[in-house]
């Protein structure tokens, strides 16, 4: 059964704020949490829980933290340590009744939500040693506190695409949650690619180590840096066939059809 739980009042004395006088003195902040639980009764154990105690002990650190001056920066912290602590959705609303205001007032607050989305990448790399550029990167995203979840398909060989690379690659897909944005995401795919050495010479030229977003949840993006879906994936046996492994129900936002249907059709167009 689905769930949540609920943390409120949770009181810290700190120097926050964007004036020189909030961060001379001590003020009150008050903070409440909701952590979004998948399975809530998971044999009445804690382990198998959220335990709302470390919860409210990274709310504590992160209100006592040195001086800031946003309650956003304080909530936007204090969410995603609860997030990558727990793997859950959690939001976290701070509270100043004692702002600095020249209205009367009882109080503001802001609240944070971090939030997991289900991402599928694609991976391939034909130079070198193929086998370890594809399980460094995989073992560098797993070790990311901001993805969990992590499951890799197998590692299937592939004939070069697009006429300009000529050694053959070794493609894998994942699937995980991850806390990133999309725009994060993609920061993360090119730091795994220039850890792995890789130098842009020519478009589907040969490559140590190529890092795609295939899937960032269900949603469509259509910008100059970023295309998703992945705007090629569908033609693409080497993509299809690994996801399929461990993603067959993904459903394609904009085509609307299960990654196992995309890759039978294209076996049917090949032939
Ligand atoms: P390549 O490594 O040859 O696949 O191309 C990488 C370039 O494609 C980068 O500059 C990205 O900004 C851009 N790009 C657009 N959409 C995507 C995507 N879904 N995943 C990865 N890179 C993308």
């Amino acid at each position: 059964m689905k769930g949540r739980i609920n943390l409120t009042g949770i009181k810290v004395m700190a120097s926050h704020g964007v004036f020189s006088e909030e961060k001379a003195s001590l003020h009150p902040f008050i903070a409440d949490a909701e952590l979004y639980i998948d399975e809530l009764e998971r044999g009445d154990d804690l382990a198998g829980t959220c335990d709302y105690g470390t919860a409210a002990e990274i709310i504590v650190r992160e209100l006592s933290a040195p001086s800031v001056d946003l309650i956003e920066t304080l909530a936007s912290r204090a969410a995603r340590g609860i997030a990558v602590t727990f793997g859950c959705d959690c939001s976290v609303t701070v509270h100043k009744p004692e702002a600095p205001l020249s209205v009367q007032f009882s109080d503001v607050s802001v609240t944070a939500r971090a939030r997991f989305t289900r991402v599928c990448l694609g991976l391939g790399s034909n130079m070198g040693d193929r086998k370890k550029y594809l399980d460094e990167a995989v073992e560098c995203i797993r070790a990311d506190e901001e993805n969990k979840d992590v499951r890799v398909s197998s590692y299937m060989p592939s004939a070069p695409y697009g006429g300009v690379a000529d050694g053959e690659f070794l493609n894998a897909c994942l699937i995980m949650r991850t806390l990133k944005s999309p725009h994060e995401l993609l920061d993360m795919c090119a730091n795994l690619e220039g850890a792995a050495g890789r130098v842009r010479k020519e478009h589907w030229g040969n490559r140590t180590l190529d890092v795609d977003i295939l899937f960032y949840g269900d949603e469509i993006i259509g910008e100059e840096k970023l295309t998703v879906p992945h705007i090629d994936m569908c033609n693409r046996e080497f993509v299809l066939a690994p996801l399929c492994e461990i993603a067959p129900g993904y459903v394609h936002p904009v085509y609307k059809k299960t990654v196992k249907d995309l890759l039978a059709e294209l076996k049917r167009r090949g032939r």
